[in-house]
């Protein structure tokens, strides 16, 4: 990485729409959006060791264990179109993979530039997740927010939508569970360091984008 990277981290329990808002802000940055979840579904697809090993915890909606995590994430960070930074989106989860990130920093002497969070209230969390429809090049689609043209095919390419193994109603659940065991403590973390801005994620996809890249001008 170069100096002065941009390196952001988008937190935020599953739902809040940090997916989305990581993959907006790396567009207007120009920088590559680094979704662990994407990265091991890619494994999965791919149907690699990594792949197959990680699919069982996520099928339940446990998280896949830190040091199968860092050492996947580190690895991409390594790559050339990281030069300029990144956006991280679902990573770090826990606080293990947040004091990995720093010290992977650290030896770069890079650091952190923002950690943006996303809240939305939990009774919309489980809606929003439940109705989304993805299709495989990667769109996201929601039964009521923003269906597709034909039910249940992709506007682009017209293939089948699907719905996430881990979106159904009780796997969502205990996602918000975990997230509050594991993820909520990151936040108390970052916010010490003087790193968390904070975002309230009900509102227009756009204007949540531009609030959170003003932040970081
Ligand atoms: P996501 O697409 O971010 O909702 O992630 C889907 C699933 O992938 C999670 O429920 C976890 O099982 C796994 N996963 C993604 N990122 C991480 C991470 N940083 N640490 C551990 N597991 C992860």
């Amino acid at each position: 990485m170069k100096e002065q990277a941009t390196i952001v981290v988008m937190l935020g329990a599953p739902g809040t729409g940090k997916g989305t808002q990581a993959v907006l802000l790396a567009e207007r940055l120009g920088i590559p959006h680094i979704s662990t979840g994407d990265l091991f579904r890619e494994h999965l697809a791919a149907e690699t060791p990594l792949g197959i090993e990680a699919a069982t915890y996520m099928n339940k909606g446990e998280l896949v264990p830190d040091e199968i995590t860092i050492t996947m994430l580190n690895a991409r960070l390594e790559e050339d179109d990281c030069e300029n930074g990144v956006v991280l989106d679902g990573y770090p989860r826990t606080l293990v993979q947040a004091l990995a990130l720093e010290s992977y920093l650290d030896s770069i002497d890079e650091e952190l530039t923002m950690v943006a969070n996303l809240a939305v209230p939990e009774a919309l969390i489980v809606k929003r997740l439940s109705g989304r429809w993805m299709s495989k090049s990667g769109n996201v689609y929601h039964a009521e927010y923003n269906p597709p043209k034909r039910k249940w095919f992709d506007d682009e390419d017209g293939s089948p939508l699907y719905q996430r193994e881990d979106d159904k109603a009780e796997t969502v659940l205990n996602r918000l569970k975990i997230y509050e065991a594991q993820t909520l403590p990151l936040i108390d973390h970052f916010r010490e360091e003087g790193k968390l801005v904070e975002f309230n994620g009900v509102g227009e996809i756009n204007d949540i984008n531009d609030e959170i890249f003003e932040a970081l001008q």
